[in-house]
């Protein structure tokens, strides 16, 4: 079966991992530190923050946006669960803002709408998390123009689109958001094997990110009791989690972050191919912002369901008794049982649950090879026009 992804790990990877593996200190230690500092100069960002994982980047972005119990957060319905319930984590109450019929990514009409009328209501948002569906970037100007109206923090959801641009800078550089988090989950455009990145240009939300991800613990040499206690001395000042990450993954992330701009355009290509070779069949193509550049996480097509008299679920299950692993991204997160157990309905969000009922993700990642693609084009094209 072909995946729909599949991390590449090179040799040079194996030999970044095998190092740390040999040196005296495994878990979070100065690879992790190299890494961090690597990061924030490729996003132009000040403050890169590694941890366990994307969930505990978005996890400690509310945190240190001070997000909890009476608060609200929005973000999209279609995204992985983890962009919702991280402001459910918090104590804060969840809300979602319908999506953009052409990039899937969450809607700038619908969220002006939605702030209209919640500041009538007085329930006006803290945070909004605007998620990079796939790798391209939301209209994120337009998101902060709104925000500056209406008072609320962003959060960019970006577990998609590390290596991906918006207008003339790389996304995570936080230019038009207080903090960007990545994934490095395997399926991810590239991986630490586990793993998630905070990125910031705030020192006070730098600080506080650090200091969650370790419990909330402050070290001796940075409190001024070190002196009358001794270098024994610790201090927990907040309520904080064991987040952090290992040197043994922040080492495979730093090689592979040697990779990325080479995982990105490989992911052109072959998302080109896919553009150029599915064009006639009866589906759309996923249309792409001249403003952004994707990182291409996700290929998605939606299927013109009318014209070929067959249910995505016969498409699916076609293709992947041909040896295609063709997926789905995402079911709509307000349709998921604990969320309805919160109030939502199917029905709440209708671009979204209309686009779910097409949505098709076909295989995309670096080792792809030309004839596993033409497999794929062409078991698509059978299975669409009979
Ligand atoms: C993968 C993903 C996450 C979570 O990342 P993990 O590293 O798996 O915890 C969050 N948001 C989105 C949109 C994702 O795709």
């Amino acid at each position: 079966m072909i995946p729909y992804a599949r991390q590449s790990v090179s040799e040079e990877d194996i030999k970044a991992v095998s190092e740390v593996l040999r040196s005296e200190l495994i878990t979070q230690g100065p690879v992790t530190e190299a890494f961090e500092e690597t990061v924030a100069q490729y996003c132009s960002a000040r403050y890169a923050i590694a941890v366990s994982h994307g969930t505990a980047a978005l996890h400690l972005a509310c945190l240190a946006l001070d997000v909890g119990a009476g608060d609200i957060v929005w973000t999209s319905p279609n995204t992985f669960v983890a962009s919702a319930n991280c402001a459910v984590y918090c104590g804060a109450k969840i809300d979602f803002v319908d999506i953009d019929p052409a990039t899937y990514n969450l809607s700038v009409p619908a969220l002006e709408q939605k702030l209209i009328e919640a500041r009538k209501a007085q329930q006006l948002p803290k945070v909004v998390i605007p998620v990079h569906f796939a790798g391209q970037s939301c209209d994120m100007k337009a998101i902060k123009t709104l925000s500056d109206e209406y008072g609320f923090s962003i959060i960019e959801d970006a577990a998609h689109a590390l290596g991906g641009q918006y207008l003339h800078n790389k996304i995570g550089s936080c230019q038009y958001s207080d903090i960007t988090i990545f994934s490095l989950h395997p399926a991810k455009i590239m991986t630490s094997g586990e793993g998630g990145l905070v990125l910031t240009n705030s020192q006070k939300l730098a600080r506080k990110i650090r200091l969650l991800r370790t419990h909330g613990i402050e070290k001796y040499h940075e409190l001024k009791e070190a002196a009358t206690e001794g270098e024994w001395y610790y201090q927990q000042s907040r309520l904080g989690y064991n987040y952090r990450i290992s040197d043994i993954q922040a080492a495979l992330g730093l090689s592979q972050l040697k990779r990325l701009d080479g995982f990105v355009k490989k992911r052109h290509e072959l998302a080109q191919r896919y553009n150029n070779e599915l064009a006639g069949l009866p589906l759309m193509l996923p249309w792409q912002n001249p403003d952004t550049r994707s990182s291409w996480h996700l290929y998605v097509i939606r299927l013109n369901i009318h014209e070929i008299n067959k249910t995505r679920k016969v498409v699916f299950e076609q293709l992947r008794s041909m040896g295609i692993g063709v997926h789905v991204h995402y079911i709509p997160v307000h349709t998921q049982p604990w969320y309805q157990k919160l109030g939502f309905q199917t029905g709440d969000y209708i671009e979204c649950e209309r686009y779910y009922k097409e949505a098709l993700t076909l295989p995309l990642f670096f080792d792809l090879t030309s004839e596993e693609q033409t497999k794929i084009i062409d078991s698509l094209a059978e299975v669409l026009n009979h």
